[in-house]
């Protein structure tokens, strides 16, 4: 089995240095740590989500989503069997939040041989929190890229800062939730930190990697218009006014139960956030928001109905009417 890493000897056992939780284990007795997939057993840290697979499936790369990398193409999607959060409104909880789901191990040269087939671009780490599967991701992710394939990424951003760094070595993408910006929110409904999130993002936006942004509007929750014109302008400030965005309407689902965003409040924020990022896009529902038009000259450079992906308006990645750069990655 392979060695951990990213775990302290303490004089009283171990911790786990991964994420901020920073899950003890003292005496090093038998235990797991919040995320079910690290822990320390027979006194030694151990892995024991290591490779193990919730799901296997072949995506849309706009189903994470990514709109501005290898848009149109097909990626292979998998995640661990846990989490590092513990939200209330999560939508994949049977998977992320449960002991003894259901997995499939999957050893990473066998992965990398998967990934590839079937016409996929590469590997999108998803579905649960993939920050939390280290050791598997450090040994697939090269991998995958030696053969020519991408790694994305879909997390939370609730990591610390040197293993994210080193993610950044191995990852191509990445699409990080911005859940709120409150603190008492994320304490309240994630047993997250906002803080944490937002070094995520800056760290990720000065990196080689690209990054985009989900932000899942839930009603009376995370809904007032001034949190979101400071989190407009945190964006613009910190990753760049070309930072994409893409804002999720909520359903009702386990713990949480409000009502079903307003169509009408994801309208309002989309005119919001636009008016201090280019790239801001609606999901979750049917809207006019998810094409993807030049910021200089207007025009539709990617046109979307439902996953079908029509980039016929690209040229190289850039707009074929005005040679404008939109920061899309469309190819490795
Ligand atoms: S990665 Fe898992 S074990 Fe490590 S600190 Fe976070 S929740 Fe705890």
């Amino acid at each position: 089995m392979r060695d951990p890493v990213w775990f302290e000897k303490r004089e009283d056992g171990w911790k786990c240095v991964l994420c901020p939780r920073g899950c003890t284990f003292p005496g090093g007795s038998d235990r797991l740590g919040l995320c079910r997939v690290r822990g320390v057993r027979d006194g030694r840290p151990f892995l024991p989500g290591y490779g193990r697979c919730v799901s296997l499936s072949i995506d849309p790369i706009e189903k994470k989503p990514l709109y501005h990398f290898l848009p149109g193409s097909r990626i292979l999607s998998t995640g661990p069997p846990g989490c590092n959060l513990t939200c209330d409104f999560c939508q994949n909880w049977t998977i992320s939040q449960s002991d003894g789901v259901p997995t499939r191990y999957i050893p990473p040269e066998e992965m990398a041989g998967i990934c590839l087939s079937e016409g996929s671009a590469g590997i999108a780490f998803t579905y649960t929190e993939p920050v939390i599967w280290y050791e598997y991701i450090a040994d697939t992710a090269p991998l995958v890229r030696e053969r020519g394939g991408a790694v994305v990424m879909v997390s939370n951003g609730e990591v610390l800062p040197e293993p994210l760094e080193r993610y950044t070595e191995f990852t191509d993408a990445w699409n990080v939730d911005l859940k709120s910006w409150s603190e008492d929110f994320y304490s309240r409904h994630c047993s997250g930190r906002l803080s944490t999130v937002l070094g995520t993002l800056k760290t990720l936006a000065a990196s080689r990697c690209h990054l985009e942004v989900t932000f899942l509007i839930i009603p009376g929750e995370n809904d007032d218009p001034s949190d979101w014109e400071e989190m407009a302008d945190w964006l613009a400030d910190n990753c760049g006014r070309n930072t994409v965005l893409h804002i999720s309407r909520y359903f009702p689902g386990y713990r949480l139960k409000r009502p079903p965003t307003p169509e009408e409040t994801l309208i309002s924020a989309h005119e919001t956030f636009s008016s201090r990022l280019d790239h801001v896009y609606v999901g979750n529902v049917a809207t006019d928001f998810s094409h993807t038009l030049c910021p200089s000259c207007g025009a539709v450079c990617i046109e979307r109905k439902g996953w079908s992906v029509n980039t016929d308006g690209l040229r190289e990645g850039k707009c074929a009417a005005c040679g404008a750069d939109l920061g899309i990655v469309y190819e490795l």
